[in-house]
């Protein structure tokens, strides 16, 4: 008789406490986008369920980070943006007539 494989795989001892189970949880994942903050809801997340550590999930923080980063998976390359420059007004400077 061979014993019962009992380990859950939707489950990680937690790094914190030593004792408690990491759970699989959807959180509200908060990040900055330059000046925004984006929130990501139903974001994969482990949380002990003893001591309340939370991690989330690094294969989706990965995923997250190559959409929210639009260069991620492009050549880098040297694209500068000129800013418009202002046109000079040539010429006389004409008065409006309204009709
Ligand atoms: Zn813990």
């Amino acid at each position: 008789m061979s014993e019962p494989d009992n380990i859950p795989l939707q489950s990680l001892p937690c790094n914190e406490c030593h004792a408690g189970i990491m759970r699989p949880r959807r959180l509200t994942y908060f990040t900055w986008l330059g000046d925004e903050l984006i929130t990501v809801p139903h974001f994969p997340a482990w949380i002990c369920d003893l001591c309340g550590r939370r991690e989330y999930d690094e294969k989706a923080i990965l995923w997250l980070n190559m959409i929210l980063d639009p260069n991620a998976g492009k050549p880098t390359r040297n694209q500068r943006r000129t800013p418009p420059r202002p046109r000079p007004q040539t010429g006389v400077p004409r008065p409006i007539h309204d009709s």
